[in-house]
């Protein structure tokens, strides 16, 4: 028979024992830690892994295209062709050009529809794209003249406004007038260097009536895109040492 003081004594043994216990919780304590940073730690490396995934999907310089005028806004007109529709048909085939060379493209308007300047700079602003392109065809009161120019406003749009007529000069096998400083709405606006490319003379006859410029100066406009784009590339994103 265990006499009473005896098991008192085993009880208080035994209470009297947290060590072992308190030592086991902070060890399953640290435990529960090292886990709960590890897995931080191992989301953090997976999150980043997509992150650059993304940044890598995504096309790294945009344009804004802005095809001029549209809707009860004809712009320009020569017989029966209209600025507005002309300057349509070229962004499209630019658009289509870009996107094949893997650039971002956002266009201001892809049918005959009105839109004001405010309209066009807020959209392409909030696209935030690299440039912005507004398409125009240029016009005189008689048919004589007819040369390739671009019009700009801030000092960062004129590399722009030069590599953009000098190429659709260039393809268009036109003369080439040095761009010219314009207070227009948009460019004035716009976040981003941005310039009116005017690549012939919609008013000159013979320019009316010649086979399909609006291939060539897509064309025109693509190379003087490409080439600014080329030259203004941004660096790799450096590889974080952390992943
Ligand atoms: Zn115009």
């Amino acid at each position: 028979m265990r006499p009473r003081q005896s098991r008192y004594a085993r009880k208080q043994l035994y209470e009297t024992r947290p060590k072992p216990k308190s030592v086991r919780r902070l060890v399953k304590f640290g435990l529960l830690i090292f886990m709960a940073l590890l897995l931080t730690k191992l989301s953090l490396m997976h999150s980043t892994g997509h992150a650059d995934a993304a940044i890598k999907a995504l096309p790294l310089q945009s344009v804004c295209l802005d095809p001029g005028h549209g809707g009860n806004d004809p712009g320009a007109q020569n017989g029966n062709l209209t600025e507005a529709s002309v300057n349509l048909a070229v962004a499209k085939k630019v658009s289509s050009a870009l996107l094949a060379k893997g650039y971002g493209v956002y266009t201001t308007r892809t049918t005959d529809k009105t839109l004001d300047n405010a309209n066009r700079v807020n959209f392409c602003n909030a696209k935030r794209t690299t440039i912005l392109v507004s398409i125009h065809q240029n016009s005189y009161t008689d048919s004589g003249p007819d040369y390739s120019t671009a019009l700009q406003y801030k000092p960062e749009d004129e590399e722009l406004a030069n590599t953009l007529a000098n190429a659709a000069g260039a393809e268009l096998a036109l003369p080439i007038t040095p761009p010219m400083q314009f207070e227009d709405g948009m460019l004035m606006r716009a976040k981003m260097p941005s310039i009116i490319i005017e690549s012939l003379f919609i008013s000159n006859d013979a320019e009316a009536n010649a086979g399909d410029r609006v291939s060539q100066q897509a064309q025109g406009i693509v190379n003087g895109i490409s080439t600014y784009l080329q030259a203004h590339k941004p660096a790799q994103p450096v590889k974080s040492s952390k992943s």
